[in-house]
């Protein structure tokens, strides 16, 4: 795809319900291009009572339409042509998601549109090859559980993948035979618009699939809170997935899946094949869309070493980035969200090194003569456990190292008080790769490599504060379906 003019991109800043656009809202939100920082639309937010509309559109859909009821092959083939119009669409989508986040526009048109269409796929596949079991009961009783959808699902989904991270919501809810209620990110609220304008396209019926627009505080609250809600899925920050856990215990004891944030280790041992690449790999790993990424690999930890030789060559992989907007095919590092972040990562780097971290690369940020904000991929060494860049996410192409002696030694230094959410270890040492996968405390754990694959089936989640319940995976579709237990007496 071609570099974009960001002014010909035009977006239906309004709500989608029960299939068609809809205002409402008088309180505007600025919606910033963070590439450069214009203004480019004002977004409505949806008060208790919008946000009932749409409830209540999404619950008279499912008690009225077939989506639940009807063969689920039929669901599933109504989804794949959803997710084949997504795909067919990357022309349009692609700049839209660009614009407005901080996806560039290759990465959307290579990864995050394509990405979105094959989870929507993935999960379709689950509609009809899924059941429950038969019970062991005495012999003339029949005991057995069926699966049903839970009705209406709220799902809010943070801006850093606007278009994947609410994909892997939606996907499996809808599979699963649920209505929908999204909230995007009210920094990264419109290429979903045009996600749901094809959902009705594809054949899904109205108020099946529908986006309420506005901040945490108001809608996402009055959402989770909503009566007819019967479970919310989000991704976010682990202060929102305690609002919002509250929110849902106060208002009806609803489930939740909540993956939330993490400050997931590196571990480089000096036997690891190929130092050199593995410094482009921990590079990757962090400065991909410039470290706001939950799995970002923001501490590494290696072996004395091998320390100079991959920290040489991280150094190396940052310096070849190439900061500027979204719309630009050349463009490799990607903006920040917003000013606000870019300043405060600017401030956890700089309190750091005032606590005695050394600056090996980075640590300011990138002119690029806009008024976008662009942050240098820095690396801060000599640092321990207690300093702020150590310890807290900052979303940021931000890299700290630490260096160790031994296994016992490296193992104290990932385990992260409160965060699990990833890890990775590089070795050529398969009993150590596999005591390390054991041991570590992460919902997820690769080994000689660092990042998720396109393989869908693996689940992605937290342990410890990071979150609870998985994305993707068969686990994913599950937790979007409840149980019923069924006992049937026919004895004489
Ligand atoms: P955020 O928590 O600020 O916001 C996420 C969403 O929650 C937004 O749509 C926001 O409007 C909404 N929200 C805020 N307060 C709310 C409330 N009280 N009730 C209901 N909804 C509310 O997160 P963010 O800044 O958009 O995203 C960055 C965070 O997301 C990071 O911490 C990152 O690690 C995490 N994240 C996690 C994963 C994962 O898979 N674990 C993936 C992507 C991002």
């Amino acid at each position: 795809m071609q570099d974009f003019a960001p002014d010909q991109v035009v977006v239906n800043s309004a709500h989608f319900i029960g299939g068609v656009y809809v205002d409402g809202g008088s309180n505007l939100i600025d919606v910033l291009r963070p590439s450069d920082g214009h203004v480019y639309a004002g977004l409505p937010v949806a008060d208790a009572a919008l946000v009932d509309r749409a409830v209540e559109n999404a619950w008279h859909a499912f008690k009225t339409s077939s989506w639940a009821t009807q063969p689920p092959r039929e669901r599933a083939r109504i989804l794949r042509r959803w997710a084949d119009l997504i795909e067919a669409d990357v022309a349009v989508l692609a700049p839209m998601e660009a614009l407005g986040s901080t996806r560039p526009i290759r990465d959307a048109a290579q990864w995050d549109v394509p990405f979105t269409a094959e989870g929507i796929r993935f999960f379709a596949e689950f509609a009809d090859k899924h059941g429950g079991e038969v019970a062991a009961t005495r012999n003339d009783h029949l005991g057995m559980t069926i699966t049903e959808p839970y009705g209406v699902v709220a799902a809010i989904a943070p801006w850093n993948f606007p278009l994947v991270m609410a994909s892997w919501k939606i996907g499996p809810a809808l599979a699963a035979g649920n209505a929908v209620v999204l909230k995007p990110s009210e920094m990264t609220p419109y290429s979903i618009l045009r996600v749901a304008e094809l959902a009705i396209k594809a054949g899904i019926p109205a108020g099946i699939f529908n986006v309420i627009q506005g901040d945490g505080r108001i809608t996402g609250d009055s959402l989770c809170r909503h009566p007819k809600v019967s479970k919310v899925t989000f991704t976010g920050s682990t202060q929102t997935g305690v609002a919002i856990m509250r929110a849902c215990a106060e208002s009806g004891t609803k489930p939740v899946t909540l993956e939330l944030g993490g400050k997931s280790p590196q571990i480089v041992f000096a036997d690891a094949p190929d130092l050199d690449k593995v410094a482009r790999m921990v590079a990757a790993a962090i400065s991909g869309n410039a470290g706001q990424v939950c799995v970002a690999g923001s501490r590494l930890i290696v072996q004395r070493g091998a320390a100079e030789q991959v920290v040489a060559g991280i150094a190396r992989a940052f310096n070849a980035l190439q900061a500027g907007p979204t719309w630009q095919q050349a463009t490799t590092l990607a903006p920040i969200i917003s000013k606000g972040q870019a300043d405060r990562i600017d401030g956890i780097v700089n309190r750091t090194i005032a606590a005695g971290a050394q600056l090996v690369t980075g640590g300011t940020l990138a002119a690029t003569g806009g008024n976008g904000s662009y942050y240098l991929p820095t690396i801060l060494a000599g640092v321990d456990s207690s300093m702020e860049a150590v310890n807290s996410e900052i979303f940021g192409p931000v890299l700290t190292v630490q260096v160790f002696d031994d296994d016992a030694e490296a193992l104290a230094l990932a385990a992260h008080p409160d965060y699990g959410l990833a890890a990775g270890v590089h070795t050529s040492d398969i009993g150590r790769a596999l005591r390390f996968a054991r041991t570590l405390e992460a919902g997820t754990v690769w080994i000689n490599r660092y990042g998720r694959s396109s393989d869908f089936v693996i689940p992605t989640g937290g342990y410890k504060r990071s979150g609870m319940g998985k994305d993707l995976g068969r686990q994913a579709f599950e937790a979007n379906l409840r149980i019923k237990s069924v006992l049937i007496d026919f004895a004489e």
